[in-house]
């Protein structure tokens, strides 16, 4: 049996990246980004003016000149104007600073009548007041995004400005979530007293779709081997990934590694020395599809998705690793088997900046209804049976 850290590095030395493809701009958000992206021009690519009001030359302000007749208008997109001695242009925020001009007078601070415009008395200024200087922000061809970047709103803003109309993201891979059981029943569908409602599935799609992966599709299938067999070949030929739950462990209807074995799926592991998740398995298809089965009860299998399943999948988008989190638990905690210990949490800030985890014990781990309301949960160390409060431990939050 594999321990936490040796099953996560099995699974990273296993799996094969994802492809690269091109996105427009508008399809971007949400996706990694495979290459680089630099600033096209400096910016702000010109003097920039950061006040409606007059431009002049600062020396004739200084030497006591206060009322100047108006040469002209320029406007944000106009082309830069050339200021004549003794005048002042017109000037609206956004517009390049004129030719000759090295001060802005905001419109607040002057009056325009027909001789032209008067800036008021006691008016102080200094020289280049209110321009927000050519290339102050950053120059051209400096780095702004770098391969990895999980795409966000604000980078959206960085490639457009970047001038790109496309950009190469990681591939968007076909996702097989399979729920295996008989005793299985749709939400939506009649149900008997021995019966159970199917809930992994959907919620392991939308775990995916949290973190980015909204490529996902759902299949239920039952306990029987030659269905099994049939409907997960189907799966293999056209998803890069396969996430099943249920069907792992030792019962006689527990069929799912058999049946993957049989299919050319290549074990990789099966069981982690954990709480929930134990019999966790894993494996790689023949064309280097990504196999996860995670065991059925539902706290295993969420806590399995994001400590396993997700991680991957960033992994095979390229993505960044995240660095990781750490919280101060709130009380005490005895927990006593040889496993490492995913504990579901609450967290809250303190006063002092930290993190606290307040655990919350599931009853059993089909106990699925204790987790709402947690943000993540800590782990804790298989070599340790008493963590007293304030222990710091690694957090992992659902999204
Ligand atoms: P298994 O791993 O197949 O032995 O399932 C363990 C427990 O989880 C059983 O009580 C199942 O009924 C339950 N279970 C398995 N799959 C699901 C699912 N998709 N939704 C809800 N419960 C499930
Ligand atoms: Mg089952």
């Amino acid at each position: 049996m594999l321990t936490v850290a040796e099953a996560t590095a099995a699974i990273f030395e296993a799996i094969r990246p994802f492809g690269t493809e091109s996105v427009t701009l508008g399809d971007a958000h949400g996706r990694v980004l495979r290459q680089p992206v630099a600033a096209e021009r400096d910016q702000p690519p010109f003097d920039r003016v950061m006040m409606d009001g007059i431009a002049l030359a600062y020396d004739e302000f200084e030497n006591g000149l206060r009322s100047f007749p108006v040469q002209s208008t320029q406007q944000a997109g106009d082309p830069q104007q050339t200021l004549e001695t003794g005048k002042a242009i017109e000037i609206m925020t956004g517009a390049a600073l004129p030719d000759n001009a090295d001060l802005i007078v905001p419109v607040e601070r002057i009056i325009v009548n027909e001789h032209g415009a008067h800036i008021e008395a006691n008016y102080e200024a200094k020289r280049r007041q209110f321009v927000h200087a050519r290339g102050s922000d950053h120059r051209a061809g400096t780095e702004l995004l770098r391969p990895g970047t999980r795409i966000t709103p604000m980078d959206v803003a960085i490639v457009a400005s970047a001038g790109l109309a496309q950009v190469d993201v990681a591939a968007e891979p076909a996702i097989s979530v399979i729920s295996t059981g008989n005793e299985l029943v749709p939400a939506g569908e009649t149900i008997e007293d021995h019966q159970v409602r199917l809930s992994n599935g959907p919620a392991i799609v939308a775990m995916l779709a949290t973190h980015g992966y909204s490529n996902a599709r759902h299949d239920h299938l039952v306990d029987e081997p030659e269905v099994l067999e049939q409907r997960i070949a189907e799966h293999l030929e056209h998803s890069k990934v396969l996430v099943l739950s249920g069907g792992v462990s030792m019962g006689k209807a527990d069929f799912v590694p058999g049946v993957l074995r049989d299919l050319g799926v290549e074990v990789v592991f099966h069981k982690i020395s954990q709480r929930p998740g134990k019999p966790m398995w894993f494996g790689m298809g023949k064309d280097g599809q990504a196999v996860f089965a995670l065991p059925g009860n539902p706290v295993s299998t969420l806590v399995c998705c994001r400590q396993y399943v997700v991680p991957a999948l960033k992994q095979m988008s390229g993505e960044t690793r995240a660095s990781p989190e750490f919280a101060s638990l709130s009380q005490a905690v005895h927990f006593k088997p040889k496993l490492t210990n995913f504990l579901p949490v609450k967290t809250v800030s303190n006063a002092g900046g930290q993190v606290l985890a307040m655990p919350v014990p599931t009853n059993t781990s089909g106990d699925f209804a204790s987790l709402t309301g947690t943000e993540g949960y800590v782990e804790l160390a298989m070599e340790q049976t008493n963590f007293d409060a304030g222990t710091i431990v690694p957090l992992v939050r659902w999204q």
